[in-house]
């Protein structure tokens, strides 16, 4: 990107933020030679970014097939509104700041799955198990573990973020047994998801 002052092709970022409803990256860059600030917006252009799938093949990328998707695995799921496109949006601009030609599908669906799992336990877990297949049960009790000690993971460093101490809690590397899962008051009871 040449200096519009002294047309120089060398330049730093010194600031990136998404633009135009994310279908944008906006950049401040400085001059290597001049140190003139100028802004430069980044389009990314879909066609080139190529998704890697599990069998090798590759096709384009595209924004709407992944939507798609997480509409069909989450179902009739409560979603937040506009919490699916805000999902989305970010995986594209993540994209395209990291500047990545090709992507292999396994990599978006972690990064989905990661998502989600901060945003809904009961979602995280429809669009694991159409994600990863899941033909057991005992597949969604494993995923039930390493959610529950992400989440305690979460808690614990909350707590010592506040000055208290965790212990009590139970520890990471001691998994929740089945039942410990399904009694108590803190299970899952498949309503009130908030
Ligand atoms: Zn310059």
């Amino acid at each position: 990107m040449r200096c519009p002052t002294c047309q120089q092709s060398e330049s730093k970022v010194i600031d990136s933020r998404p633009a135009n409803e994310n279908r944008q990256v906006r950049r401040r860059r400085e001059c290597l030679e001049c140190h003139q600030r100028f802004t430069t917006y980044e389009t990314l252009e879909a066609s080139q970014l190529k998704v890697i799938k599990k069998d090798g093949r590759r096709e384009d990328f595209q924004a709407e097939k992944v939507q798609r998707g997480l509409t069909r695995a989450i179902a009739k799921s409560p979603m937040p509104p506009g919490a699916l496109q805000d999902i989305v949006d970010n995986l594209v601009q993540h994209m395209g700041q990291s500047m990545t030609r090709e992507i292999a599908s396994q990599v978006i669906g972690e990064w989905l799955l990661e998502r989600l799992k901060t945003l809904d336990p009961i979602i995280y877990l429809r669009f694991a198990s159409v994600y990863r297949g899941f033909r057991d049960p005992r597949d969604i009790l494993l995923e039930l573990e390493v959610l529950f000690e992400s989440k305690e993971r979460q808690l614990k460093s909350e707590l010592e973020a506040t000055g208290f101490s965790s212990k009590g809690l139970v520890s990471a590397e001691e998994p929740l047994s089945g039942e410990d899962l399904f009694s108590g008051e803190d299970s899952f009871s498949g309503e009130g998801t908030a």
